[in-house]
């Protein structure tokens, strides 16, 4: 004999009282309410049921499945409430505890001064060209006449790469490459990194930044020169800096000057940072030499132009006082950070 329904009944409660999870009643549901479940199986049933009981039979086999129905339902909906609760309890964020604090990153000194040099020139209507780290002897020498027994030529000043190509020793190779691949009017400043075989000691890196300036136009002469770069100056280090140039040799200028410029510190009395003469050194500069001018293919009876080429670690230096140029590159926060 088949069971009763009675008797499905009581295992079912049984069972349903046991069960826990969703998973748990979602079982008891397959297991009696399913296509192939006890309760349907007992309602399928019905038909072999004598017809004087089976009335009463469909009654009572009716009401077992609804019980079951509301118990493993309303079990169902308990087991998803209380795992929501679990998880949202377990998800649980205090809004009012404090946030991990992300210290904001800041551009390095180097890249602060750069920009600033920049603007400078932007503002007086330069444009920003960049070359090649890497470069040929052509453009870093030569096409910069520099005299092929040039001392800065050395293997041991200069790291090459191949015979004919280098870590450019200065950004003045750019000047090379503008003149030959543009026509006057042409103002540009170009920054980048250069290399030199030096020992790293407080003033020398062999990795440095330089920010070279080159204007090529009918009628430039020296006073563009000096007006120009007493105008940086001032702008750079206060407008109550003076300038003054002092005959200077480099093989693609000429004439040359080394600028200086009164110090900003003491204002000429003479302090620490000026070493006492009340001047500081502050670039290279000079007109730009015809030999030069010709490589780019420009006729110098009508074009002249003026080049300099400034240290940017010097100047970040002599602006915030840092007296290692190492620390540029050490990267530590407790030195960089100050720059934020
Ligand atoms: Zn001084």
């Amino acid at each position: 004999m088949e069971r009763t329904p009675e008797q499905v009944l009581e295992e079912a409660r049984a069972l349903i009282a046991d069960a826990k999870s969703e998973d748990d009643f979602e079982s008891a549901r397959i297991k009696y309410l399913g296509r192939n479940g006890e309760v349907t199986a007992l309602l399928k049933s019905m038909g072999q049921i004598p017809a004087e009981e089976r009335k009463e039979y469909g009654k009572v086999a009716n009401a077992v499945k609804q019980e079951i129905t509301e118990l493993i339902n309303g079990g169902k909906a308990r087991a998803l409430a209380e795992s929501r609760a679990a998880k949202l309890m377990s998800e649980r964020i205090d809004v009012s505890e404090p946030g991990t604090d992300i210290p904001f990153g800041a551009l390095h000194p180097i890249t602060q001064t750069i920009d600033e040099i920049s603007r400078i020139f932007i503002g007086l209507g330069y444009s920003i060209t960049e070359g090649p780290e890497a470069d040929t002897v052509f453009h870093n020498f030569d096409a910069l006449n520099a005299a092929p027994n040039h001392p800065s030529r050395d293997l041991s000043d200069t790291f090459y790469i191949t015979e004919d190509t280098l870590l450019r020793t200065q950004t003045s190779p750019v000047q090379v490459r503008t003149l030959m691949s543009s026509e006057p009017p042409i103002k540009v400043i170009s920054p980048g990194r250069c290399f030199r075989a030096d020992t790293p000691d407080a003033t020398h890196s062999p990795m440095f930044h330089q920010v070279e300036g080159l204007l090529v136009d009918e009628g430039v002469t020296m006073a563009d020169l000096k007006g120009t770069l007493d105008a940086f100056a001032k702008r750079m280090f206060g407008s109550g800096v003076a300038t003054k140039f002092r005959p200077h040799f480099f093989p693609f200028t000429e004439p040359s000057a080394e600028m200086d410029m009164s110090c900003f510190v003491c204002g000429g009395e003479g302090c620490r940072v000026c070493k006492g003469s009340g001047w500081i050194e502050i670039l290279g500069c000079g007109m730009v030499h015809p030999n030069v001018l010709k490589v780019g293919g420009l006729d110098t009876e009508r074009y002249t132009g003026f080049a300099f080429g400034m240290g940017v670690e010097r100047i970040a230096m002599l602006k915030h006082g840092i007296d290692d140029i190492r620390l540029f590159y050490e990267n530590d926060v407790r030195f960089i950070g100050q720059f934020a």
